[in-house]
Parts: structure tokens; sequence; C-alpha cells
């Protein structure tokens, strides 16, 4: 297929997510991916549902991300009955531990403002929390408990994702990436790769980290830079922690592999991909810190990533001005597998014409 009615630059979770939104509505999608699909950000997370733990403050992003987390349950249903993936979307909890008074001080504060807000949120003391999680240290103060916030296996949503979106008409070419961006006049027509030029009435940047470069093409700053991420993995056979542990320094992932995913790093490093010695050595000490039996398991593998990172952390989500028919849906940062539901959902509605469920205006690429 040359044509669609809407091209999508990058197959992470954010370019599926709104593709299988739009084949709902038969819209004929075509994604180009540059690589393979779900090969950088959106494979490589941790997959956590956590935006109480990210101690946002009340406004549209905490709204978005609230509304995005609701979404998780009903789409493992659907994705398990259309394709039969299971994307493991494991209410596990998370735990905000207190190591220190600091930590202690701002989880008083945080826990008044949610609560504040009807969250759901408890103050554990530390016996609480050692009944509850008796390998982490002895050390502990105590921890907020966030029942709401959880987990998705994110390699396994994007499969999913993409598969299901297949399944409903919609086409991705692999290996495939973006070189130019085609123009008649000011208005947007299409793109080519490698190797083909495609017509589309709508095109739509979702390229993650990389969607600056693809802003270039058409002289327009799209103000994303790569934030690198470093993740480690350790055996634990489910044997250790329950709950995802979220402190200040690091976050420990109970997976239902029986794997802890232990992150993360953030790093302004430009593209270098690599996992540093200092990067590995800082994790596994803060993650031996709070859980200090993790000392003693294998440890699996060690990978990095590249969040899409803006200025203001919040993403853009609309069109791009000054090229009519381009639209951008990019820079989720530490967020976006928590938010590809929602950004699916509204960017479909947006692309059909539709007013969008929440306002996309606080999201705007010129705000
Ligand atoms: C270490 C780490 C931990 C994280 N943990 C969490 C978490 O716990 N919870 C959470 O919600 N989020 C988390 N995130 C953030 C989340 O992973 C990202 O926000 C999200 O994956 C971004 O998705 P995306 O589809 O925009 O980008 P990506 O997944 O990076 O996908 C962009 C795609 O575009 C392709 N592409 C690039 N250029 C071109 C081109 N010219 N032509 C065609 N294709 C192109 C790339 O190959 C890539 O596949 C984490 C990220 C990292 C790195």
């Amino acid at each position: 297929m040359k044509t669609a009615d809407v091209l999508i630059i990058g197959g992470g979770i954010i370019g599926c997510s709104i593709a299988l939104e739009l084949t709902r509505t038969r819209v004929r999608v075509l994604i180009l991916e540059r690589d393979r699909i779900g090969c950088e950000a959106s494979g490589e997370a941790a997959g956590m549902l956590a935006p109480q733990a990210e101690g946002l403050s009340p406004g549209p992003f905490l709204d978005l991300c609230l509304k995005s987390r609701e979404m998780f349950g009903p789409l493992q249903e659907t994705l398990k009955n259309e394709t039969g993936i299971d994307i493991e979307v494991l209410r596990s909890g998370l735990l905000y531990p207190f190591l220190t008074e600091e930590d202690e001080g701002y989880g008083k504060r945080l826990f008044e403002e949610q609560r504040g807000r009807g969250l759901t949120v408890e103050w554990w003391d530390r016996r609480h929390v050692l009944e509850a999680e008796p390998h982490v240290t002895p050390a502990i103060r105590g921890a907020l408990y966030l029942a709401d916030d959880h987990q998705v296996q994110n390699a396994r949503m994007v499969r999913a994702l993409s598969l299901a979106g297949a399944r409903s008409g919609a086409r991705t070419v692999e290996g495939s990436p973006v070189t130019a961006i085609v123009r008649d006049g000011d208005r947007v027509i299409g793109v080519r790769s490698l190797t083909e030029t495609y017509h589309a009435a709508q095109v739509v940047i979702a390229a993650g980290a990389w969607s600056g470069t693809l802003g270039e093409l058409v002289h327009h700053e799209i103000p994303i830079r790569p934030a690198r991420g470093q993740l480690l993995s350790i055996q634990t056979r489910g044997e250790l922690i329950r709950h995802i542990l979220y402190g200040r320094e690091v976050y420990v992932v109970p997976r239902a592999s029986g794997e802890v995913v232990v992150g993360s790093t953030v790093e302004f490093v430009g593209f270098e991909k690599s996992v540093t010695a200092a990067g590995v050595e800082g994790l596994l000490a803060a993650a031996r810190r709070l859980v200090p039996a993790l000392g003693s398991r294998p440890m699996l593998a060690a990978w990095a990533g590249f969040r899409p990172s803006t200025p203001d952390e919040l993403p853009y989500l609309g069109p791009v001005p000054g090229a009519p028919g381009l639209y951008i849906a990019s820079g989720h940062f530490r967020n976006g597998i928590l938010l590809a539901p929602v950004t699916g959902q509204l960017m479909a509605e947006l692309l059909r014409d539709e007013k969008p469920s929440l306002s996309l205006s606080p999201f705007r690429l010129d705000r």
C-alpha cells in the first residue's frame, strides 16, 4: 500500500496505539518503522503505570495520566480476545518507601496532596511494611501504599497493539526509515523512505526520542531530546517482593515472570546507547540498600533506552503549526507506556476531526 488516510512515522507503543484506535473506525493506516516494532523505549521500559508515585501536581497532565491508567484493565481484556496475547496488567500496588527523614517529609506532603484529591493512598508504618514485604531493609521507616499504581508488560503490550491493529487492517512496514516529508506548498501530503514514496492525507510523527530529527525535515523545531535510562533485571523467582518499590534513588518492579526490573538512570548523553559500569553499579547499590537479598540473586541482563524528553516534561499531542496535514504525538518522557491508551484515543479523535474527549491544548507543540 503506497497510500493511506493516515501515515504514522514510528512503530513504538504510541504509533501502534494510535493506529489501532484509527482502524476501529475503518481509517486506512500505515505505520513506517525504521527498524522493528517496539524495538526502542517501548520495548525497553519498566512498564510501571504509576502517576501517583511520580508525584505529579494536580492539573491536565495528572488528569491525562489517571484517565489512561483506568484504560488498562479493559484494554488487557480486548487485546487478549483479539490477539491471544496477555499483556500482564499486574495489580501489584506500589510502595513508596522512606529510608531517610527527608523521604518521610516528602511522603507526608504527597500523602496529604493525594488524599486531598480523593486518590487512594495509605500511610504504612515500619511494622506494616515489613509484614507485607519481609525482604525490605529493616532500616525502612515506613512507606506510602498506592494501591492503584500498577504495571504492564510493555514489550507484550506493543506486540499485542500491533497485532490487533494488523488484524483490523493497519499496515506496517518495518526496516523503513522515513527520510523526507513530502509537501505540496505548505501542506504535507506524504513521506519518502529510502526506497518508496507514500501518500497520505495526514502524517503523524510518533518517532519517540527521534521526533526532533523528523521536525528538521520540515524545518520545524521539535524540542525533544533523548534521556538515556539504564535498567537491569534480576532473577528472584517471584520470591523476594510483591509490590513495586518506587524509591527516590531506584525502583524495583516485580514482574509476572518472576524477575525484578531495577531502574533507572536519567542521563542526557545524546544517542549513546551504552550500559555503563557506573550506571549498573549505582542501580545495584541502591536496589540492595532497599532489598538486601537481591545481592545474592542472579543478574540476568542490563540494557538502556531513550526516553523522549521535552523541556517541560509534557508530551506534544496535536497539529504541527505551519504544516497542515502534519501531527505529532511524542515526548512522553517517563510515562509513555502509561499514556499510550489515552494518546491513541485522543489522537484518533483529533485525526477523525472529532472533539477530543480531553482538551489537548495544554499539550500543543507551540505552548
Ligand atoms: C529505561 C526506561 C524506563 C521507562 N519506564 C517507564 C515506565 O515504567 N512507565 C512508563 O509509562 N514509561 C516508561 N518509560 C518511557 C516510555 O518507554 C516511553 O515514553 C515510550 O516508550 C515512548 O514511546 P514512543 O512510541 O513515543 O517511542 P519509541 O518506543 O522510542 O518508538 C519510536 C519508534 O520510532 C522509530 N523511528 C525513529 N525514527 C524513525 C524514522 N525516521 N522513520 C521511521 N521510524 C522511526 C524508532 O525506531 C522507534 O521504534 C521508560 C523509558 C525508559 C528508556
